[in-house]
């Protein structure tokens, strides 16, 4: 087993050999336990057969048993019934994946090599745990907490690591720690540890993963508010956390005899207590509320090391999409770069699960439309049935989906006419849960922060809608309402997060509370909501007067969408682009 990571991480010259040979050395105890075991077997077989005696001794005879045997047999029954769901109960609740049982390893963790690097440099040090301890006087990491949204690949970086390191991997979710009886919590915590001990030291190393450790590790849970009682739940776990480094049970025991037998022994002879070294054990932590954690459990020697897991950027995202692509079955046309960075695009927000499932998706969509390989098409719809929902068949009146199309079309026009540097990508009056139609557009680059004047093309943009259907029906929809909602989210936050209309003072810095939002805040306010008011009504205007300017544009739109109910991509903007040229001036 040799050594990927070392030359990863150029770190300390054999590393794994110390798992190993702590492996080895466990193999060698078990087969001279077990060679001494036949040898006392062996020798009594050899005694009784050289003095002739009878292989079993006169005293063992089985008469009584026919006697009292069927009652016993229901007594230990019995007894069993009644003891066994009470075993069961403080045993541990882990899955155990041997090594090669998870069948993933670092290479099969794409998109984010930071995070690999950093992860390798924890493995390193667990595997090389005794070099680093003896040689170096170092104390191994214990425990890392992996912190991050759902998705984000926290345990399959686990099982990753585990396969890669090669030792045991104790998979728990922390639910399954939680009993209706109490105290048996801190035993299923006692028993998770115990487990993990014994495979580490059977194994030279295990490594242990706590899913959503939030669930027994917050500060709520110390306080007893999962009935535990005021020891707690957290207690237990720092408890745990500490005990790697206390001897086994065997070597407790040898060391009480031993010290029996020294107390009648003179200070020449006296014997050695033997001493167990401590088992190599990583204990993972999983959660995506790492500020609930209680504080103790994240100072120095517990989960002193906590490691974030991101969403993935455009470079990861379109790894990954490799990754996943290649096994599953798609059209050629999907091979071609531009067309797997144009997907990375599509997916920015998306988790690594995310977008697994998308391509899952999309799969299913080629075969409703008996097709075996998923074409860009599919990908398109799975977007939108996993961002929206699966379209619905409803039959608008013709009035009405008159109205619809007018309303998105105006969205369609306004983005296309402020927003140079956004990508439109569905046009649609399909209905798709509570969206009667929708525009679906996105940055054309990646970007994180937002300028003062793309904030407020966005809120034109929203506007877009209400100013086509004053524009050319001459009356509003209720369709506004969604609209109105987020225009008025984006402005409260111009106004009270990013100092954008006029003053800078910051309603983020007030709290009032876990339940108030900003947009509450600011609207609480008589200038807050002045402001508002004002970024909205202005915006508005600018939405009127470019649809007023543009009509054909819009009308263009509306009637292609009447006829195709959906636009997709370059079928928008050739409708736009087709009513420039051609300078049409259709009926309103
Ligand atoms: P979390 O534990 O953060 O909620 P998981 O580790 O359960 O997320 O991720 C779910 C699935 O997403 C994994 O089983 C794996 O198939 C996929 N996945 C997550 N991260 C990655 C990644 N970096 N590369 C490839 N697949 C990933």
């Amino acid at each position: 087993m040799e050594l990927k990571l070392l030359s990863r991480a150029q770190l300390v010259e054999g590393s794994r050999a110390d798992v190993a040979a702590a492996r080895e050395r466990a193999r060698l105890r078990r087969l001279r336990r077990l060679l001494a075991l036949l040898a006392v077997v062996a020798a009594w077989l050899w005694w009784r057969t050289i003095t002739q005696a009878p292989v079993l001794p006169r005293w063992v005879h089985f008469g009584w048993l026919g006697t009292f045997g069927p009652a016993l047999l229901i007594v230990v029954l019995l007894g069993l019934v009644l003891a066994v769901p009470l075993v069961g109960t403080g045993r541990s609740p882990h899955v155990l994946y041997r090594p090669g049982d998870t069948g993933v390893t670092l290479d099969d963790v794409k998109g984010s090599p930071v995070l690999v690097e950093e992860v390798v440099k924890t493995l390193n040090l667990f595997l090389a745990y005794r070099s680093f301890r003896e040689q170096m006087g170092g104390t191994p990491r214990r425990a890392v907490l992996f912190e991050g949204p759902p998705g984000t690949g926290k345990t399959h970086m686990a099982k990753a690591m585990a396969g890669e390191a090669g030792v045991p991997f104790l998979f728990v979710s922390s639910s399954a720690f939680q009993s209706m009886y109490y105290g048996q919590t801190n035993r299923r915590i006692r028993a998770f540890f115990r487990a993990l001990r014994r495979a580490a030291r059977a194994e030279g190393g295990a490594i242990g993963f706590i899913e959503e450790i939030d669930a027994i590790g917050s500060t709520r849970a110390g306080m007893g508010g999962r009935g535990e009682g005021i020891s707690g739940v957290v207690n237990e776990l720092l408890i745990q956390l500490q005990s790697f480094d206390s001897p086994t049970a065997g070597v407790r025991l040898a060391g009480a005899a031993i010290e029996a037998l020294n107390r009648w022994l003179p200070p020449g002879l006296q014997l050695r207590r033997r001493h167990s070294s401590p088992a190599n054990v990583l204990v993972i932590g999983a959660t995506n509320r790492a500020a609930d954690l209680d504080p103790a459990l994240l100072r120095p020697g517990r989960f002193d090391r906590s490691i974030y897991f991101d969403l993935p950027s455009r470079a990861g995202r379109r790894e990954i999409i490799d990754y996943y692509l290649d096994r599953k079955s798609h059209d050629p046309g999907l091979d071609d770069p531009v067309r797997r960075d144009a997907l990375a695009d599509l997916t920015f927000g998306y988790s690594p699960v995310m977008i697994e499932h998308l391509l899952d998706e999309a799969l299913v969509w080629a075969l409703r439309r008996g097709g075996d390989q998923m074409t860009w098409e599919d990908l398109n719809r799975a977007k939108m049935t996993e961002e929206i929902g699966l379209p619905q068949p409803v039959e608008y009146t013709p009035a009405e989906r008159r109205a619809i199309a007018t309303h998105e079309a105006g969205h369609a026009a306004v983005a296309w006419l402020v927003g140079k540097g956004r990508r439109l990508e569905v046009l649609s009056i399909v209905k798709r849960g509570p969206a009667l139609g929708l525009l679906a557009h996105t940055e054309t680059e990646e970007r994180f922060t937002r300028t003062h004047s793309e904030l407020r093309a966005l809120i034109q943009i929203a506007m877009g809608g209400m100013a086509a259907e004053e524009e050319l029906l001459g009356d509003t929809t209720s369709g506004v309402g969604g609209d109105l909602a987020s225009a008025t989210k984006m402005a409260a936050q111009m106004v009270g997060s990013f100092g954008m209309a006029g003053s800078l003072v910051s309603f983020d810095a007030v709290s009032l509370g876990r339940e108030a939002n900003l947009v509450a805040k600011v609207l609480g306010s008589d200038d807050g909501r002045a402001a508002v008011e004002s970024i909205l009504e202005e915006a508005k205007g600018d939405a009127r007067r470019m649809v007023a300017e543009h009509l054909h544009i819009v009308q263009a739109l509306r009637d292609a969408l009447i006829s195709n109910d959906e636009l997709v991509g370059s079928q928008i903007t050739d409708a736009i682009e087709g009513a420039v040229t051609a300078g049409v001036v259709g009926m309103p």
